[in-house]
């Protein structure tokens, strides 16, 4: 685990946000990520529990406390085996980093009498450096088919099979398709205007 007394020793940091007035000039992201001190602190917070509730709790099962464990350690090889570890689990951390409402915060141990471990400011800040440092790269087929396949459905239940559909061998194509489920849980107008074709 990062520190074995970290979670009584450090407090949750959460990510910033681009001021307001800067923010409305233009379309970019204006969420600020930690940096790397910041997330080996947030780091050590992980308890690295003998059962894991964020683990469980993660739709996609990410393996919370080792990468937490290797950004606290912070080596560049750390942070890179972090990125490997995450990526075992989850084909968009850049994506999850973001949007993800981190149930597995939620579940996480120590939010039953303090504040979680900052697992999706963690898992952004080792994304994101994964991509400055060129550690992603394009997993791309040895062999194509010439074949194409289809993929309906919302989100990343659509994204995810096409990314490994595409590496497989075959070109994915991917439609955006609202579920019904999907449509409950939207309340914005867009939303309650859509209708399934006839
Ligand atoms: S539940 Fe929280 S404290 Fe426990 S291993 Fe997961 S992130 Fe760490």
């Amino acid at each position: 685990m990062g520190k074995v007394t970290g979670f009584m020793e450090y407090e949750r940091l959460d990510e910033g946000y681009e001021p307001v007035p800067a923010r409305v000039k233009n379309y970019k992201e204006f969420v600020i990520g930690l940096n790397a001190e910041q997330a080996k602190v947030q780091g050590a917070r992980c308890m690295d529990c003998g059962t894991p509730f964020c683990n469980n709790g993660c739709p996609v099962n990410n393996i919370i406390p080792d990468f937490n464990d290797l950004v606290f350690r912070g080596r560049p090889e750390d942070w890179k085996n972090a990125i490997t570890v995450l990526q075992s689990t989850n084909n968009f951390p850049e994506f999850t980093g973001r949007i993800c409402p981190a149930p597995c915060e939620a579940a996480c141990t120590l939010n039953v009498n303090d504040d979680a471990v900052g697992i999706k400011s963690i898992e952004h800040a080792i994304i994101d450096r994964a991509w400055a440092e060129g550690w992603v790269k394009p997993l791309l087929p040895k062999v194509k088919t010439g074949k194409t396949v289809a993929v309906v459905g919302s989100g990343p239940a659509t994204a995810s099979p096409c990314s490994r559909r595409t590496t497989a061998s075959a070109a994915c194509c991917a439609t955006a398709f609202p579920t019904s489920r999907w449509r409950r849980r939207t309340s914005t107008a867009a939303s309650r205007r859509w209708k399934p074709r006839a």
